[in-house]
């Protein structure tokens, strides 16, 4: 499958904000975001002219890039976004917000959101006591999903616990550290995600 494999660093540079794709770093002064917090490139700093559709379209890749989904994928999530009741916008978001390896990485369970889909797919998972090895499981509220027994006696995910532990928890998620399981109170608001993006230019986009 075809995923952006380049330095990821530039890609929270181009759309102007962390995207925290890096892990621990982006927590550090090395993100480039601190250091360096203008577009790549050999115009990066020069005069920006954004046309309505250039600004639609950076909502878009920087929405798309802050979960690690790919364009099919995403589209596909603002169709199921535009049948549902509400704001077509917040649907989409509260979508992405949901799938298992965002919530595993909300949870402090991984470093990213990249290595949260790479331990979900190992199977290191379970969703009301059963293995879900799917990134795009979509949770929902009641479910409880947890850490297997066996996955959370070994080193790399005890030092990945140890790291992330500090970082804060949404409200919809109730963490219970100690047994390595969390409980879907509710679905997320808009309000609850942290990504500064205008949504509405996402729906503005897709609706041409
Ligand atoms: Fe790099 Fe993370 Fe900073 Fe983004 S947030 S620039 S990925 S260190």
């Amino acid at each position: 499958m075809a995923r952006y494999t380049e330095a990821v660093c530039k890609l929270c540079r181009r759309e102007g904000q962390k995207l925290f794709l890096k892990g621990e770093r982006c927590y550090t002064d090395k993100c480039a975001i601190n250091r360096r917090a203008y577009a790549p490139g050999q115009h990066g700093q020069g005069r920006k002219k954004t046309s309505e559709y250039g600004l639609q379209l950076r909502a878009k890749q920087m929405t798309r890039r802050f979960y690690g989904v790919l364009e099919n994928q995403f589209h596909h999530y603002y169709e199921m976004a535009t049948t549902m009741q509400g704001k077509a916008g917040d649907n989409l978001l509260i979508l992405l917000e949901s799938r298992l390896d965002n919530v595993v990485y909300r949870c402090g369970w991984a470093s990213s959101r990249a290595e949260a889909r790479q331990l979900v797919v190992h199977g290191h998972f379970t969703v009301n006591g059963k293995k879900v090895d799917i990134p795009s499981y979509l949770v929902k509220p009641g479910e409880t999903i947890a850490i297997k027994d066996s996955s959370r006696q070994s080193d790399k995910f005890k030092a990945v616990l140890e790291a992330n532990s500090a970082r804060p928890v949404p409200k919809w998620l109730d963490v219970d550290a100690q047994n390595a399981q969390a409980k879907v109170v509710e679905m997320p608001t808009r309000e609850e995600i942290d990504l500064e993006v205008d949504e509405t230019l996402i729906v503005e986009l897709y609706s041409k």
